[in-house]
């Protein structure tokens, strides 16, 4: 397996590992980090664990980087974080006492954690064999739960018998599909045959949830992640949880073409549904507004069309130009409309006239004119159909007269009503 070096050049753990083994204390890098060094990735988080009590560790950090303020997480679960990012490296780190887990009573969170436990014993309480490795400070490799090979084979499998280890944390259904679909790889079928048993998520926030779907989505492969939620149960689960049962059928197909950017990803997921029931759907997961808003305008992205040019620009005045290349860039990916692309390209290359403020005359301009109150408004949204079709005609002088021309015309039909 290629193991990425270019992480281990710049090593900034080398002071950790020496003051613990000062201290006689055991510390190891573990979980989804190894994973992600021996995948070739950069980390996204550097988790170690100690045979260090929560107390200790805290000490031992405060000694070794004393210019730098320690984060603790949660007393109970004795987590103690460090930032040491500088203006070159991002990296923080979390310690976390050894610890072995014992009895789960709703579905997430353990009633009690034990600490004093061996590396063993924590690794065992993790959720897949992937995520169960850890290393040492010379950067040996340890697995206890087969997950080396399972990592070489791309498969994910719980530590211990799956049914139990979902039942103690129903979240790990969730995350089990999207580190299958992350790594590019399957679930092992012992794992999960236990989600298709019982794919229930009863317990776990839907905050939590949405936070795995989100990252399915936005991953290298969401076609799969999809198809297996649905294949499993998951999918059916969380309609029901999100109370829209009646949501039509997500779209899988090209997908994975579709940019890797959240809102996007969503759009071309839920293209068949009605925006009220989309809407119900993501605010039932709590999605954030921004990424509500954005999907329901970005499930009309079929229907820009710069034949219609008039239309075309008014919804890019409405939606914004970086909605409206989200759009445009999702019907790429639906059926090549280059057209449309080279018109937009157009209009931001020569700055055409896109927002009132964009026009070359203003409301005072009209008031001088004797247009007022709500007239100059409307006016001024007229101007702007107008020059849409012939930006050309976004001067000064032009538009002046296009509106004499109005005012005239309008006065002449008052006349006429009044006679
Ligand atoms: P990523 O950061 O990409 O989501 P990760 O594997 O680092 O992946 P984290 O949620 O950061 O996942 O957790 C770090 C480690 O803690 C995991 O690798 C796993 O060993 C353990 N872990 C996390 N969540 C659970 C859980 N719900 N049940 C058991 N072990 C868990
Ligand atoms: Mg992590």
């Amino acid at each position: 397996m290629p193991m990425n070096h270019n992480f281990l050049e710049n090593w900034p753990f080398d002071v950790l590992f020496e003051a613990f083994t000062q201290q006689g204390e055991e510390v190891y890098l573990v979980g989804g980090a190894v994973r992600d060094l021996l995948l070739g990735k950069r980390p996204g988080d550097w988790d170690f664990t100690s045979s260090a009590e929560p107390d200790k560790i805290a000490a031992i950090l405060a000694e070794a980087f004393p210019e730098h303020t320690l984060i603790l997480k949660g007393k109970r679960f004795g987590t103690i974080g460090i930032d040491l990012s500088d203006a070159a490296e991002d990296v923080s780190f979390e310690i976390t006492a050894f610890r072995k887990e014992e009895s789960y009573t709703d579905g997430r969170h353990p009633e009690e954690v034990a600490f004093q436990a061996s590396i063993f014993e924590d690794v065992r309480r993790r959720d897949f064999t992937v995520n169960g490795l850890w290393m040492d400070r010379h950067g040996a490799i340890f697995d206890a739960v087969g997950g080396f090979s399972d990592l070489k084979e791309k498969k994910i499998r719980c530590i211990g018998q799956a049914d139990e280890r979902f039942d103690e944390d129903r979240l790990r259904k969730w995350r089990c599909v999207r580190f299958a679909a992350q790594i590019g790889g399957q679930i092992d079928a012992h794992t999960r045959d236990a989600i298709i048993e019982a794919p229930t998520t009863d317990g776990v926030s839907v905050e939590r949830i949405q936070i795995e779907f989100s990252k399915m989505l936005t991953g290298p492969d969401a076609a799969f992640a999809v198809r297996e939620l649905k294949a499993t149960g998951l999918w059916d689960d969380l309609l029901r949880r999100s109370a829209s049962e009646d949501l039509p059928e997500p779209v899988t197909e090209k997908i994975n073409e579709v940019p890797s950017d959240l809102a996007m990803r969503l759009a071309w997921l839920l293209q068949n549904g009605s925006a009220d029931r989309v809407r119900a759907f993501l605010k039932g997961l709590r999605f954030s507004n921004q990424i509500v808003r954005e999907v329901t305008v970005l499930l009309n992205f079929s229907t820009l069309d710069c034949r219609d040019i008039v239309k075309f620009k008014t919804a890019l005045r409405q939606m914004g130009a970086p909605l409206f290349e989200k759009a445009l860039a999702l019907q790429k990916v639906k059926s090549d409309n280059a057209q449309n692309r080279v018109v937009f390209i157009k209009i931001v290359n020569d700055h055409e006239p896109i927002v009132p403020s964009d026009l070359a005359i203003g409301g005072r301009d009209l008031k001088s004119l004797g247009f007022h109150g709500r007239q100059i408004g409307d006016v001024l949204a007229r101007l702007l159909r107008w020059v849409y079709q012939s930006p050309k005609q976004n001067q000064r002088e032009a538009l002046l007269e296009r509106a004499k021309a109005w005012r005239d015309q309008e006065n002449k039909n008052e006349g006429k009503q009044s006679e």
